[in-house]
């Protein structure tokens, strides 16, 4: 990592840095490097990255496994002490991290610095983590037993992460597992590698001893298996794709490896003719198309009731049509271009799928690219889809979505489930009853009334049912679930002499 020390402190960075590995406390790379470019404009190299091999994985996992003992044997307050230190630097670096991060993945700075800032808090809640209870006693049957069961932590976790929030997705499981004790071989997405290093940096400026967080920059087809496969790896948290997920389970399964899976949705909307109409379009607008449509909790179906269809249809198309989609570090920008060429090349590929399957495109419907090549996409709005078409189906990853109409609540309902995923939903009505028919009978892990179905809260359970999860939920308490086991403990004490 050839950082000035003055680039360092103040989060700003040369031309273009080279960007390595970090294990065991040194940084490391292969030599092979690669270009970090820039979704708004390719031609920019943010970054070199000198790619980690699976030799270098493999000696991440090793240094972690080296640095466990004393780790887990440090106090968790003063685990929590580290993390409140990082979480200091990074927000005195927020504004110099949030710009590299939007020129590396594409998303307008107002979203970057709101999601450094959400690291910072999630760093501080997991600190304060570390001094709440630890354990349960339990009454023996024994007068002369003391029973009690604390958490431990697994050992050595391997975290595994998308490029779409690659700041806040990767804290929320790094900060736990280091909270609880756990020490960390950590794999960011290829396309993210600049975010990765400042947080990993922080981390380790820090304070944390060498070995107990390791960052391996490599693609997830070469290191992948070693992090997943390593017999020394006890945790695997992965989130991701469903393809790549399901694989990383079945591989863990083999081995007895605990794993939590994040993975795909295709989250519902319902507007039900009681909602208030200009609330709702502004909701499933901010659902759909921030972070360009780029979060897998983004609202991609919305079922709206008939006799209100045309009145939402017309407010949503104005909004998106508002929207200025543009450069990232333009302030006047909503929209900044999907976070790489393979991103446009899917999502655009769905505006095709639609307009070919019969739907029409009320807004939006394709690139918006500039001279500088970016890989921008006008935000979207389809009417006229099948259900059962394909952007009615799968999960696009884009700022597009569709309306489809319906004939009340249960065909609605109906429709919200009829999906393979299970990650969040919404319902737009001012009927509490409804509302509260919704909250049971949509299959979701997360449910919102009158609320867009993205943007969730650090300190509540996270996570989805059906194809969108595996394994505990992540976030607030819950998340010591994942990153810790029960250790149960009898302890067979003498009776007082003379007793
Ligand atoms: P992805 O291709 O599955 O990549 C996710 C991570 O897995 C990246 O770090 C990737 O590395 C790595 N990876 C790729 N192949 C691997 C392998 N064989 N073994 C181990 N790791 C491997 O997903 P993506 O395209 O980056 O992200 C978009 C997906 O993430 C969407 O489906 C979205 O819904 C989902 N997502 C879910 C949540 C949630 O909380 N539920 C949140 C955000 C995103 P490389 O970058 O090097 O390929
Ligand atoms: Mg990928």
């Amino acid at each position: 990592m050839t950082q000035t020390e003055t680039e360092r402190n103040t989060g700003a960075v040369a031309a273009v840095p080279t960007l390595q590995s970090s294990v065991g406390g040194r940084w490391r790379g292969s030599g092979r490097l690669t270009a970090d470019i820039n979704p708004a404009n390719p031609a920019e190299t943010v970054a070199e990255v000198d790619v980690a091999d699976a030799g270098i994985a493999a000696e991440a996992v090793l240094a972690a496994g080296a640095a466990f003992r004393d780790w887990s044997a440090r106090p968790a307050p003063a685990r929590g002490e580290g993390l409140r230190r990082a979480a200091d630097i990074l927000s005195a670096r927020a504004d110099g991290i949030a710009r590299d991060f939007s020129r590396e993945e594409g998303k307008p700075l107002a979203e970057s610095t709101g999601e450094v800032g959400r690291a910072v808090a999630v760093l501080r809640y997991f600190a304060g983590q570390t001094l709440e209870p630890d354990g349960e006693t339990y009454p023996s049957q024994s007068p002369t037993t003391f029973l009690f069961a604390r958490r431990e932590p697994v050992g050595v976790v391997s975290i595994i992460t998308p490029w779409n929030f690659p700041i806040a997705i990767p804290t929320w499981k790094i900060a736990p597992a280091l909270a609880y004790g756990n020490t960390v071989a950590w794999k960011p997405a290829e396309i993210v590698p600049h975010t990765a290093v400042h947080l990993a940096t922080a981390l380790m400026e820090a304070g944390l001893p060498d070995g107990v967080l390791n960052l391996v920059l490599g693609r997830g087809s070469e290191v992948g298996d070693v992090l997943v496969g390593h017999p020394e790896v006890r945790a695997v948290s992965f989130t991701g794709s469903n393809a790549v997920g399901r694989a990383i389970q079945a591989g863990a399964a083999a081995r007895g490896t605990k794993v939590q899976l994040e993975l795909g949705g295709k989250n519902p909307a319902l507007v039900m003719r009681d909602a208030d109409l200009a609330h709702a379009a502004e909701q499933v607008a901010r659902g759909a198309f921030l972070s360009t449509g780029q979060k897998c909790t983004a609202t991609s179906r919305v079922m709206v009731e008939a006799p209100v269809f045309d009145e939402f249809r017309e407010r949503l198309v104005a909004i998106a049509e508002s929207w200025k989609v543009g450069d990232p570090l333009d302030p006047s920008t909503k929209l900044g271009p999907l976070a790489s060429e393979s991103q446009f090349e899917t999502v655009t590929g769905y505006l095709e799928a639609g307009a070919r399957d019969g739907a029409r495109a009320v807004a939006g419907g394709g690139a918006a690219r500039d001279e500088g090549g970016g890989f921008f996409v006008q935000p979207t709005v389809f009417t006229g889809a099948a259900p059962d078409s394909r952007i009615a189906t799968e999960e696009i990853f884009g700022p597009v979505v569709t309306l489809l109409p319906v004939s009340g609540y249960e065909e609605g309902v109906r429709m919200a489930n009829d999906t393979v995923y299970g990650l969040t939903a919404s319902i737009f009505t001012s009927d509490l009853g409804q509302a509260m028919r919704f909250l049971h009978d949509s299959h979701a892990g997360v449910v919102k009334i009158n609320q867009e179905t993205a943007g969730v809260e650090l300190q509540a359970p996270f996570g989805g049912v059906k194809e969108s999860s595996s394994g505990s939920r992540e976030q607030g308490k819950t998340a010591r679930e994942f990153f810790t086991e029960w250790k149960t403990v009898y302890i067979e004490h003498v009776p007082p002499s003379g007793a």
